[in-house]
């Protein structure tokens, strides 16, 4: 049958992350013993405190159509938390939430991108920025950097991409998938480059915001000069043990802002009221009730980077966030293992998934071909299993 699928469609690439988690999902129910490090998916439930706010909205008969833009009292609650966190100041007319932090970060894409408008892409960077961007018409343009500059990239390098044509940047720290924070001085060393080229908007997801390992987490839009082009993402998914729940949030010029709300009001409508109306208790709740997560996410980060660092030929930096390793595996290219033929990342994560039933994305998709990304967001268990299926898949 003839391709009847529209062009937006078919130009759009699949979910790196999702299409992998999908086939391990249908491998395990294959029966075969899969470890799945391929989502960026908390392994704890939903702390109490939270379910119990949901269990009470839904006695409460909140079943009914919310806001566009989210419940006045919601949006009240992530100006508290902005200017708690980040020492942000938005109104409630700046804040929209949304069905996850992806349509938070899709909205803000239609209402801004244009056909021929051209997007700067960090690189590394999550999977879905670039196929965003291309639903909206744009070029995504990536700013390349290895695990020799700590996957940061330099005030240089923004400048050197940067063309009339530049609409916005995507910038994400802590990174997913390389786990760096960008320090204070390191965001105002980009935002003076930024300063010069006023019609680029910044895209700032902080979505691991408060899964940091002790260094200091900043936002783009608390530099002044940035605040009024600056759209600040967040989200209760990573934090909270809340992927399924998808709530996620802007805060944004109000102009913006109010486009996002007329854009989703034709398309989803106001996210799901059982869920906003526990975001109020998970936002207001303080940070010490969700730090044991942190904690936890922390000792595994050491684990692994203790653990991968004696396998040779996996070159690893240390993340200060976010719970992924991106080891460089480039040593392994041009080899063949075990009648795996290695030429790139994606032969390498194919191999750990054939020979050591261990599920990787490649980093490909996220703009770094060198690499490939280990979600440790699993038990310490499992994570030990892991490494040793992949020492004895390599020997
Ligand atoms: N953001 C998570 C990840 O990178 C969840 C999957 C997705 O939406 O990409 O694994």
């Amino acid at each position: 049958m003839k391709n009847q699928l529209s062009n937006r469609i078919n130009n759009l690439p699949e979910s790196a992350t999702l299409a992998m988690a999908a086939k391990a999902r249908e491998l395990k129910a294959q029966g075969i013993d899969i470890i799945s490090l391929s989502l960026g998916e908390p392994d704890f439930n939903t702390p109490d405190f939270i379910k119990e706010a949901a269990i009470q909205a839904i006695n409460d008969n909140y079943n009914s159509y919310s806001p566009v833009d989210g419940f006045l009292d919601v949006k009240e609650a992530v100006c508290r938390k902005f200017k708690r966190d980040n020492g942000l100041d938005y109104k409630p007319s700046q804040v929209v939430v949304s069905t996850g932090a992806k349509q938070s970060i899709a909205n803000v894409a239609m209402v801004l991108l244009n056909p021929g408008d051209e997007v700067l892409l960090p690189a590394p960077y999550w999977v879905s920025y670039a196929a965003i961007s291309v639903l909206g018409e744009a070029t995504p343009i990536e700013i390349p950097s290895s695990i020799d500059t700590d996957f940061k990239i330099t005030p240089e390098q923004l400048e050197a991409a940067i063309t009339p044509k530049t609409k916005m940047i995507f910038f994400n720290s802590p990174n997913n998938p390389s786990g760096v924070i960008y320090s204070e001085a390191e965001y105002r060393a980009l935002a003076k480059v930024l300063e010069k080229y006023p019609n680029i908007y910044i895209l700032s997801d902080e979505i691991y915001e408060h899964i940091c390992y002790g260094e200091k987490i900043f936002s783009f839009a608390a530099i002044e000069s940035m605040y009024d082009r600056t759209i600040t993402v967040n989200g209760l998914a990573k934090a909270y043990a809340m992927t399924g729940w998808r709530i996620g949030y802007i805060g944004a010029p109000e102009w913006i802002a109010k486009a996002c709300n007329k854009l989703q009001g034709q398309i989803t409508s106001g996210t799901n009221c059982i869920a906003q109306r526990a975001t109020i208790t998970a936002l207001d709740a303080p940070i010490s009730k969700i730090q044991y997560m942190v904690d936890e996410f922390h000792k595994r980060r050491d684990m692994m980077l203790e653990l991968l660092g004696k396998i040779d030929g996996f070159k690893l930096n240390k993340p200060g966030g976010a719970f992924y390793l991106f080891p460089d595996v480039s040593a392994f290219f041009g080899r063949e293992i075990k009648g795996y033929k290695i030429e790139n990342s994606a032969d390498f994560s194919l191999f750990l998934l054939g020979e050591a039933a261990i599920a990787t994305v490649s980093g490909e998709s996220f703009g770094a071909p060198d690499c490939i990304r280990i979600s440790y967001a699993t038990s310490e268990a499992q994570l030990r299993e892991a490494v040793a299926r992949i020492e004895k898949a390599l020997s």
